[in-house]
């Protein structure tokens, strides 16, 4: 398993984000962590990346242990934040430096290079960050996530705020990265999850409520739709 996730929880004061949440993420695939605003998404994928503590429950990635290992998880793993903390300042070019001394990348340069392809920086490297429009700013951020070239790829709402054109060019860049990486990836879109998502997990206000393969959907759940599940898993108390 790349991502095992076990009775995790996570309170905010008096506030339970999550209550006691266990699901995997098989390597190779890309899971749906689907969720509506407040369900819990951005709060699993910061523990698993090891930027916070959990209250009880416990998680690997890649066969660590996101916190008694967790210099070895941030070497497996790569994060696309929702909200992207990039370096508005920089050039995209400063920017993929200046993680790869982070990273401690023994051929920078080299790999900073075939990101920039991937990624399809190329026309943009003579702006700062603060100058590129959302969508490349997304795909900077998806370029320093995986200029480490981790096994495990966590990307909280990636599309979100993007434009047709955008939300197309960062799919197929997700799909491409999915092809050889395990991929966690939080939407509330249910078009992104037909469109890139192998499995699916859909948590609601902290609780796992539904985790299937998405080519079992009509078996397991005969007569609906991917977006009717969600809808009658989610609304309502
Ligand atoms: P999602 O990513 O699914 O929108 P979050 O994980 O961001 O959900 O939030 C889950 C719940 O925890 C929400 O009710 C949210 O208001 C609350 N929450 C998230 N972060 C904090 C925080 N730093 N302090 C207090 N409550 C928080």
């Amino acid at each position: 398993m790349a991502i095992r996730v076990t009775d995790l929880s996570k309170s905010y004061g008096n506030q339970q984000a999550l209550k006691g949440i266990s699901f995997e993420a098989k390597a190779g695939r890309v899971l749906g962590f689907l969720g509506p605003n407040g369900a819990g998404k951005s709060t699993t994928m910061k523990i698993l990346c090891g930027s916070l503590l959990p209250t009880a429950g416990e998680a690997w990635v890649a066969g660590f242990h996101v916190h008694r290992e967790s210099l070895e998880v941030r070497r497996k793993i790569g994060y696309l934040p929702e909200t992207n903390p990039l370096y508005p300042d920089m050039y995209i070019r400063e920017a993929l430096n200046f993680m790869a001394g982070i990273h401690r990348l023994s051929q920078p340069r080299g790999r900073i290079e075939e990101v920039i392809a991937l990624t399809g920086l190329a026309p943009e490297l003579n702006k700062k960050i603060r100058q590129l429009s959302k969508g490349y700013r997304q795909r900077v951020g998806l370029a320093q996530a995986i200029l480490h070239d981790p096994d495990v790829l966590i990307l909280d709402e990636p599309t979100s705020g993007l434009d047709p054109n955008q939300l197309r060019d960062i799919r197929t860049l997700i799909r491409q990265l999915g092809k050889e990486k395990t991929v966690l990836l939080s939407t509330h879109i249910m078009q992104e999850v037909e469109a890139l998502c192998d499995d699916v997990v859909i948590i609601r206000q902290g609780e796992i409520v539904a985790d299937f393969e998405l080519a079992d959907l009509n078996r397991k759940y005969p007569d609906t739709s991917l977006e009717k599940l969600f809808i009658r898993l989610t609304v309502g108390e």
